[in-house]
């Protein structure tokens, strides 16, 4: 199980701090370590004591309303309401042989259904967050694993954990996985059978990858009845089904599993995602593949800030801001030369403007002061979204 990746402190899941991925965050890391005093023995006072304990938990409930005001970085839904559930936590519900298994194949029978998977031909079990369902999600270790190279941290631990064979595919400038370099990949490895890692949601850019290219690439390139496609919806899942014209992640195509985290969407506290996978994953491979539309990859940019949104996405990507304070106030995931928010559920306008308008002044200072010209982000977003004095216009 991971240590709660708090997002308060600005300290993020330990998955995403895993070098292959480079998320650099605000300064705030290893500042807000408190210092643990051990009580004396015969320190008595307990009033005073929790008087103490009292104010330190104040304090720190202070500073996550403070915290919460500027989240905008982590690809976590803040608005929830557990309230209901407070009951059970007198309960140890592991220890007293109960009846929650009720519950959990409830949520099982509710993403079968939403995935497109009968009752009698799934398998599946709540994880403890979107990496495990990545881990989980790996069969046939006698394959290699073809994953794109903007994908988790978790895909290429799970590779490196089961000593897989595991083949990074370069991605087109919006994040997919570029299907000609995977066709390319796929020639040189023709022997082995192949397991995908199609990514619905990148971490860092917010991209789907087209699953149904992904399979048509399988197919032209000899790999028909050796496949394997694991769907990483940790970030997405949840968000695709509601989007009238997205593709659909379904079992209805030839995948093996699908994965989500419940950390992300639903905003879940405890450590929570969901696998689904076939219980008969050899038969899936035999059936019909249906073939998706054309896709219509538009990238929008807006005038004035480099930054680019991705169709499917609600994952803006821009450019970094030059100030590490304000990277820390807002909590802004960067790699390199580019930053993310995420608009989850709990986002309003009013906190998207308030944003906008610190980062316009900031920006206009940064500029001011120091001469500094804003970023070139053309090799992340695209030369169209980039809005250096090289690209504007
Ligand atoms: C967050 C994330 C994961 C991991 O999910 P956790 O619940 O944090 O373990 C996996 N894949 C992608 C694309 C993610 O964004």
């Amino acid at each position: 199980m991971r240590e709660g990746g708090s997002i308060a402190t600005g300290v993020r899941s330990e998955g995403d701090l895993v070098p292959d991925i480079e998320i650099v965050l605000g300064r705030n890391e290893h500042k807000m370590c408190l210092t643990i005093e051990e009580p004396e023995a015969d320190d008595g006072v307990t009033s005073e004591k929790d008087a103490y304990m009292a104010s330190v938990l104040a304090r720190y409930w202070k500073s996550l309303v403070e915290r919460t005001k500027h989240h905008l970085g982590s690809p976590v839904n803040l608005d929830f309401d557990h309230d209901a559930l407070g009951q059970l936590l007198h309960f140890s519900i592991n220890n007293l042989g109960d009846h929650s298994r009720r519950f959990e194949v409830g949520v099982l029978d509710w993403f079968a259904r939403l995935w497109e998977l009968e009752k009698d031909e799934y398998w599946g079990y709540i994880t403890n967050c979107g990496t495990e369902g990545n881990l989980h999600g790996k069969y046939f270790p006698d394959g290699i694993l073809y994953s794109s190279k903007e994908s988790h941290s978790s895909v290429f631990k799970a590779a490196r954990m089961y000593r897989m064979e595991c083949v990074k595919v370069s991605t087109l400038i919006s994040g997919e996985i570029d299907c000609a370099d995977f066709a390319a990949k796929l020639l040189l490895n023709q022997d082995k059978p192949a397991i995908i890692n199609v990514n619905i949601g990148t971490t860092v850019k917010g991209a789907v990858d087209d699953i149904g290219l992904v399979i048509k690439t399988l197919q032209e390139n000899g790999f028909t009845d050796r496949f394997y496609i694991h769907c990483d919806g940790a970030l997405f899942g949840l968000m695709m089904p509601f989007f009238k014209s997205a593709p659909k992640v379904t079992f209805k195509k030839p995948i093996g599993s699908v994965s989500v985290s419940g950390h992300k969407f639903v905003g879940c506290l405890m450590p929570c995602g969901v696998q689904i996978t076939r219980l008969q994953h050899i038969n899936a491979l035999a059936r019909n593949v249906e073939y998706l539309a054309p896709r219509d990859a538009t990238i929008m940019g807006s005038p004035g800030i480099s930054a680019m949104l991705n169709e499917l996405s609600s994952t803006v990507v821009f450019e970094r801001p030059k100030d590490e304070e304000f990277i820390c106030r807002w909590q802004l995931a960067c790699k390199g030369n580019i930053a993310h928010i995420v608009v989850m559920p709990n986002v309003n306008i009013e906190k998207l403007d308030n944003f906008l308008n610190d980062l316009d002044q900031k920006r206009e200072s940064w500029c001011q002061d120091e001469h500094i010209q804003p970023p070139c982000v053309a090799a992340e977003i695209g030369e169209d979204n980039c809005n250096c004095v090289l690209h504007k216009n």
